[in-house]
């Protein structure tokens, strides 16, 4: 049996960094840029009005006051996406609303609460000017946000909304990034039942495809839907041939100890296994191997499997472990682990066999400390504990258990104040 560590260095030994897909900047969220973005423009494009206000000349509104306001002419008015025709000459304002460019003459915005437009009636065709500003005042200057010619994006940035906003403001509406893996997943049992369908005596519906499938969806990867196979290797080996345009298979099931047979001879007879069994509890019997495209279908291509036990639990946890940090390394992630925090365990668990332990904890904050509660029975078929749990409590293998009170490490699977 290899430990957590020997067991997720070889499966990340066996899957790499995908390769680059030009997409519509919204399909783009949470995958990792793979080019430098410059910028063809200036952004924004022109000086333009941080205000509703006045466009003026500074030195004519030099002194004025409340008491003193400035008159100035007005001579336009202009709207965002308008460009004024008019020059200001000595005395001259041109009312200008937010966003608009400034007219050509003008230094400065005066805002509409430093002067008298609201008490003004009717359109005089004046303006009395209550303050004087500094040159400059309100207004954006072209390129202040993005100059024209910077790298406004660098390669390897994960794409998160603002990303997007920036990638639009540029006028982009494609960008390149490494591309979403594509997750084959695969039921084995002869006891499981789709679901829509009725169950028969003796079945149990397929949970665990949607459940990993969504984990999948979660972590930014593309579910492939394979359905169930039968407990038979040849069943196995059908589903295989629609496995092989994916980058990575996940099965559940077929792995335990009377079950194992079945995905090692199908392993050994399409490709080869790398490991069965890890040191942890849940998630034992998990495999690992290759599938050679050769054998399954004369597709020049390997593909890795991950072969998770069948118990609900087991294969979500399992997932988290491995099946994760496999996906974020294909789609270019650099951090591959799970956030993780340091609890105060309010319950006590006993370790019997120098495995580790995963126990499923809720945690919240009290007092400035993580507090972590065991959310049940720890059985591995027990799915609706994991449903109660949002972390997951780590009992190190050396350790005989962990007392209440003691500090342990928690491995978030959702933030605590979701
Ligand atoms: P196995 O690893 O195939 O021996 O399965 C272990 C346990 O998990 C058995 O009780 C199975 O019925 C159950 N199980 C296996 N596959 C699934 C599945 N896709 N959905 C729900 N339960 C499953
Ligand atoms: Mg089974």
């Amino acid at each position: 049996m290899i430990s957590v560590e020997e067991a997720l260095d070889k499966v990340l030994s066996y899957v790499d960094v995908l390769g680059v897909e030009e997409k519509p900047i919204l399909g783009c969220l949470g995958q990792i840029i793979a080019e430098d973005v410059y910028s063809a423009i200036d952004i924004p494009p022109l000086d333009n009005s941080a205000m509703d206000g006045y466009a003026v000349r500074t030195q004519d509104v030099r002194g004025a006051s409340r008491e003193k306001p400035r008159l100035l002419r007005v001579i336009d008015t202009v709207m965002a996406g308008t460009i004024s025709r008019h020059r200001l000459g000595g005395g001259d304002a041109v009312r200008i609303m937010t966003g608009a460019p400034v007219p050509e003459g003008a230094d400065g915005i005066v805002r509409f609460e430093d002067t008298d437009e609201y008490s003004r009636e009717g359109n005089t065709g004046e303006i009395g000017i209550f303050k004087e500003i500094e040159e400059g005042c309100d207004i954006r200057r072209a390129g202040e946000d993005i100059t024209r010619g910077i790298r406004v994006l660098s390669e390897g940035l994960v794409i998160r909304p603002s990303e997007i906003g920036v990638l639009a403001s540029l006028g982009c509406s494609t960008v390149k990034v490494i591309r979403m893996p594509k997750v084959a997943i695969l039921a084995t049992g002869n006891e499981l039942t789709e679901i829509g369908n009725p169950l028969p005596p003796g079945g149990i519906y397929n949970s665990n495809s949607y459940a990993l499938a969504a984990l999948v969806q979660r972590y930014g990867g593309i579910p492939e839907m394979l359905g169930i196979a039968k407990d038979d290797e040849r069943s196995v080996v059908d589903c295989l041939k629609r496995a092989m345009s994916a980058d990575i298979l996940v099965t559940s099931g077929g792995v335990s100890m009377g079950d194992y047979d079945l995905v090692k001879n199908v392993l050994a007879s399409n490709g080869e296994i790398t490991f069965w069994t890890v040191r942890m509890k849940p998630g034992k019997p998990l495999a690992f191997g290759i599938i050679d495209g050769n054998k399954v279908n004369g597709i020049d291509k390997k593909l890795p499997h991950l072969g998770l036990p069948g118990n609900p639990v087991s294969s979500m946890i399992t997932f988290e472990l491995f099946v994760r940090p496999a996906l974020l390394k294909m789609m270019g992630k650099k951090i591959l682990t799970m956030p993780s925090v340091e609890a105060v365990i309010e319950d006590p668990v006993v370790n019997t066999d120098g495995r580790r332990i995963f126990a499923r904890v809720v945690v919240h904050e009290e007092n400035g400390r993580y507090i972590a509660r065991i959310t049940g029975p720890q059985g591995s078929g027990i799915l609706s504990s994991m449903t109660l749990a949002n972390g997951l409590a780590v009992i190190p293998e050396d350790r005989p258990g962990v007392n209440a009170g003691d500090v342990v490490e928690v491995l978030m699977l959702d933030w605590w104040k979701e």
